[in-house]
Order: C-alpha cells, then sequence, then structure tokens
C-alpha cells in the first residue's frame, strides 16, 4: 500500500486576490479559501469535485502540512466544513452564528493547548499537531468564534457584488468592506455607473 501524499500542486494554481491577506494565511484565510471554493463567478461553480483544489490552495497559503493530511476520502466532510462556516460568515445574529459555530467547536474537538511559540514564548493553540480534516475542522471554526467574540459579526461577510457570494473577512480599520476583492467592488462599480448612466438618458 502507498501513502497518499496527493498529486503535487498545479504549477498554475494562483491565488484569487484578495482572499488571502499574508503568508502564510491565518486560519480565518484559510476558512475564507474554503467557504470561497463555492463561487458564483466561476463556471462550474464548485471547484471542490475533488480535495485537490482546496490541497493546492492550502499549499499556496503556506500551509503544506494541512494539506498533506488531506485525503480524498475527506471530500464529503470537508464540503459539509465548507456549507456551516458559510453560514458563519452569513449569519444575521449573534445568537444564529453562535447556534452554528458552538457545535462545530464541540465536534472539531477545538481545545485550546498550551504550546511555545517560535521565540519560547507560551501561546494557546487549537489542534496544534493536527493536519487533514483534524487540523481543519479544529482550526478554522475556533478562528472564526475567536472573531466574532472580538468584533461580533462586523468583520465577518459575503459580498456584496451579486451573484458573487463569496466570504471574506473585514480587516479595514473602518469595518466597512463590502467586497470580497478588488475586482467585485469595480464590477459594482462599473454596474452602478452603467445604470445611472441609463437612468439619466
Ligand atoms: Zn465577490
Amino acid at each position: 500500500m502507498t501513502a497518499d501524499i496527493g498529486s503535487p500542486p498545479k504549477a498554475d494554481f494562483t491565488m484569487p486576490p484578495g482572499w488571502i491577506h499574508r503568508l502564510p494565511a491565518d486560519d480565518l484565510d484559510l476558512a475564507v479559501l474554503l467557504v470561497n471554493s463555492m463561487d458564483m463567478l466561476e463556471d462550474p461553480p464548485d471547484r471542490l469535485t475533488s480535495v485537490q483544489w482546496y490541497r493546492d490552495a492550502l499549499r499556496a497559503a503556506g500551509h503544506g502540512e494541512i494539506a498533506e493530511g488531506l485525503h480524498e476520502g475527506d471530500l464529503s466532510s470537508l464540503k459539509e466544513l465548507r456549507a456551516l462556516l458559510r453560514l458563519v460568515f452569513s449569519a444575521t445574529t449573534l445568537e444564529e452564528a453562535a447556534e452554528i459555530v458552538n457545535p462545530m467547536l464541540v465536534r472539531g474537538g477545538a481545545v485550546p493547548q498550551l504550546v511555545m511559540d517560535d521565540d519560547g514564548r507560551p501561546i494557546l493553540q487549537v489542534a496544534p499537531r493536527a493536519t487533514g480534516m483534524e487540523a481543519l475542522s479544529a482550526r478554522l471554526p475556533a478562528a472564526a468564534a475567536e472573531l466574532i467574540a472580538d468584533s461580533e459579526l462586523r468583520r465577518l461577510g459575503t459580498c456584496a457584488g451579486s451573484p458573487c457570494e463569496c466570504a471574506f473577512v473585514d480587516r479595514s480599520r473602518s469595518g466597512s468592506r463590502r467586497f470580497c476583492s478588488d475586482w467585485c467592488n469595480d464590477r459594482a462599480a462599473a454596474a452602478a455607473y452603467r445604470a445611472r448612466r441609463k437612468a439619466g438618458q
């Protein structure tokens, strides 16, 4: 039996701009990447026909160790995690968000552990040594829950650039981000301009 090490990342994999904010990506970025594997502006919209796209995305985001532990048999779990995370990003009340994310934390075993960082300082980390689904199902909901606890729901959003429904984390100072990417922002601005011109004719 050979170990499933997955195919190498596609050389042409390009990270959609605006979806991760640093390298290596943080766990919130990984949640955004997973939710946005369903992208209404792509044809076909669902990139998760296998785990390969997300495995490539994880590697490109600097998380090869999580990618290595992700196997084809994880596809349905990965899609379920994506569906639940989408509900967290689009929740409109704190109660609604808590109702979704709390069972995810319990099921994912998201128990903070005391570990030392690279400088020997103690930090709390969820699933520090896990890879694959074990890491994702603990770390992604934990990151979302932490952000909600810090900022309520203001920093989690879904794109206003219909038909795009992509998720984003609003890291702007004003907290007024509405689009998943500059591209959707520009698309919406162009559509608004066309509508104004038409109305003025
Ligand atoms: Zn968008």
